[in-house]
C-alpha cells in the first residue's frame, strides 16, 4: 500500500463543505452588501407585476433599454422585453457568434398567494369580506390569523390601469382571515390538514362599519364607497383587477447571527434577483447573456406570461434574424441554468429527505439534476455532459455547489420550468437556493447560499 487510507479518501471521496469554512472575509463582506440589496428587492416585488417594474428599475439604472418584438438588436446591445407587465427578458448581446449560444438564466416571479374571486365583495353578520381562489401550491391553515396586504390592479372601464398595494407599510391597515379558537375547534382539529381548512373558508376581512344606518346602507356599500373614493372603482371592475393577498410583513434577518432570511416568496425571487444582478455584473463576458423572470410557474408555467408563451422563442428568432444567425443552431448551442429553488433539509423533518441528497442551508448553491416525482415523472433531468460543464465552472470560479434532490423517492416531489426549456433543444439544468419552509408565508433562506447562487450565475455567464 503506497497511500494511507486517510489519504485516500482525502483524493477520492466527495467532501461536502459548509459555506463558512470557504468564504474569506471579502467573501463575508459582499455576501452582507448583496443580501440587503435582495432583502430591498424582496420588498418592494411580492408580487410579479411588481418584481418586473423593480426589475426594469435595475436594468434601466444599468443602461439597458427597452424592447419590443420587431424593434433592431445590435451587437454589444442591453435591452429588456416587458411581457404584458408579469415577465422580463433581460438580455445582453455578446461580443461573439450568436451561433455559439446564449447563456440563459430562467427563474419565475410569481409565488404562492390568495387571489380575489372575480366577484368578491360581500358582508355576513355585519363584517366586510373579499371572497377569494388561492394560487398555487399553499398550506392553507397557514394563512390565517395572521396579517396581509392587498396587491395589484384594477383595470377600469376605458382601459385606466390603477395600482393598488396596501397593507405592508407601519401605518398602513391590513388584511385578515378568521381562524377558529381552539375552545370550539373539536371538530375542525380531528381533520387531517389538507381538510381542515376548505379553499372556500379563505374568506378576507376588509371592514366592519356600514355606510349609514338606513335599512340598506350596509358594510358592502361602504366598502365598496371607500374603494371609491380611494380608488375611483365601481362593483364591476372587480372582473377587469388582478388582486392578490399576499402576507403583509417584509423581508427580516432571522438568528442571533443573522445569517438566515425570513420573507414571503423567496421562491423564486431569490434566484431572479441573483439571476438579474449577474446579467448586469458580467459586462465583460464575450457571450449573449439572457435572464428570464417568468411568471405562472406555480400554476405550471401555462398562459402567454408563462415559461411555456411562445415569446420565448420568438425573440431568439428575432435575435438571430438581426445577428444574421440561424435560429435553430443559436438554440442548440445555448445553455440554461433553470434557476429555482430545491427543499432544504430540514432537521426537524427528516423523514421526507434522503440526508445523502438533501440540499444543507449554507451547503451553496444546489445544483438539481432532476426533479419531478414518482419514477422522476414530469423531469427534465440534465444530461451528465451537461452537469460536468457546468460543476466545472463552479469549481473554477470557487463557487461553493451542492447536490439536491426534491425529498427522497416517492415522497412527493415537483417540477420547474426546466422541461419547458429543454424541450425547446436547449441544455437546462436545475439551479438555486435550499429553502426551509418552501411555499409557506414566511419562507427562510441563508444569506450565503444566496451569495453563492449570484456567484453561480456570473460564473455561468462569463463562461
Ligand atoms: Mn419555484
Ligand atoms: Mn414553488
Amino acid at each position: 500500500m503506497e497511500k494511507d487510507a486517510k489519504t485516500l479518501k482525502e483524493e477520492l471521496f466527495m467532501k461536502k463543505k459548509n459555506a463558512y469554512e470557504v468564504m474569506t472575509d471579502e467573501d463575508k463582506a459582499a455576501m452582507e452588501e448583496y443580501a440587503k440589496e435582495y432583502m430591498w428587492f424582496l420588498d418592494n416585488a411580492k408580487t410579479e407585476r411588481e418584481a418586473v417594474k423593480t426589475g426594469i428599475e435595475m436594468l434601466t439604472k444599468a443602461g439597458y433599454a427597452e424592447y419590443h418584438l420587431g424593434d433592431k438588436i445590435e451587437k454589444g446591445g442591453k435591452y429588456y422585453l416587458n411581457n404584458r407587465g408579469k415577465a422580463l427578458y433581460a438580455f445582453r448581446i455578446g461580443s461573439e457568434n450568436l451561433e455559439n449560444g446564449i447563456r440563459i438564466s430562467a427563474s419565475h416571479i410569481d409565488s404562492p398567494r390568495i387571489d380575489l374571486k372575480p366577484n368578491p365583495l360581500y358582508e355576513d353578520g355585519g363584517i366586510g369580506y373579499f371572497k377569494t381562489h388561492y394560487y398555487g401550491g399553499i398550506k392553507k391553515y397557514q394563512w390565517l390569523a395572521m396579517p396581509l396586504a392587498l396587491h395589484g390592479v384594477v383595470v377600469k372601464k376605458g382601459g385606466e390601469t390603477v395600482d393598488i398595494c396596501i397593507g405592508d407599510k407601519d401605518t398602513d391597515p391590513v388584511f385578515y382571515i378568521s381562524d377558529l379558537l381552539p375552545h370550539l375547534a373539536k371538530d375542525q382539529m380531528a381533520r387531517n390538514l389538507r381538510e381542515a381548512i376548505p379553499g372556500e373558508k379563505l374568506n378576507i376581512i376588509i371592514g366592519s362599519t356600514p355606510y349609514d344606518d338606513s335599512a340598506d346602507g350596509g358594510v358592502k356599500l361602504h366598502m365598496m364607497q371607500i374603494l371609491n373614493e380611494k380608488y375611483g372603482i365601481v362593483e364591476k371592475d372587480f372582473l377587469s383587477a388582478e388582486l392578490s393577498i399576499v402576507p403583509a410583513f417584509n423581508a427580516r434577518e432571522i438568528g442571533f447571527d443573522r445569517s438566515l432570511i425570513g420573507a414571503y416568496g423567496h421562491d423564486d425571487r431569490v434566484c431572479s434577483h441573483p439571476a438579474l444582478r449577474a446579467l448586469l455584473d458580467t459586462e465583460g463576458s464575450v457571450h449573449t447573456v439572457l435572464a428570464i423572470l417568468a411568471d405562472k410557474e406555480e400554476v405550471g408555467s401555462g398562459g402567454n406570461t408563462g415559461m411555456q408563451s411562445g415569446i420565448f422563442l420568438d425573440l431568439i428568432d428575432e435575435m438571430s434574424k438581426n445577428l444574421g444567425a440561424n435560429f435553430n443552431v443559436v438554440k442548440n448551442n445555448s445553455k440554461c441554468l433553470s434557476a429555482d429553488v430545491n427543499a432544504a433539509f430540514d432537521p426537524n423533518f427528516p423523514e421526507v429527505h434522503d440526508s445523502k441528497n438533501a440540499c444543507t442551508i449554507n451547503g451553496g448553491v444546489v445544483l438539481t439534476k432532476y426533479t419531478g416525482s414518482g419514477g422522476k415523472g414530469g423531469t427534465n433531468d440534465a444530461s451528465a455532459e451537461f452537469v460536468g460543464f457546468v460543476a466545472d465552472i463552479f469549481d473554477e470560479e470557487e463557487v461553493l455547489w451542492q447536490t439536491g434532490e426534491l425529498g427522497k423517492v416517492d415522497q412527493g416531489g415537483g417540477g420547474t420550468v426546466a422541461i419547458y426549456i429543454s424541450s425547446k433543444n436547449i441544455d437546462v439544468v436545475d439551479l438555486g437556493v435550499p429553502v426551509l419552509s418552501m411555499h409557506a408565508p414566511y419562507e427562510c433562506i441563508s444569506k450565503a447560499d444566496l451569495y453563492m447562487t449570484y456567484k453561480s450565475f456570473c460564473a455561468f455567464n462569463k463562461h
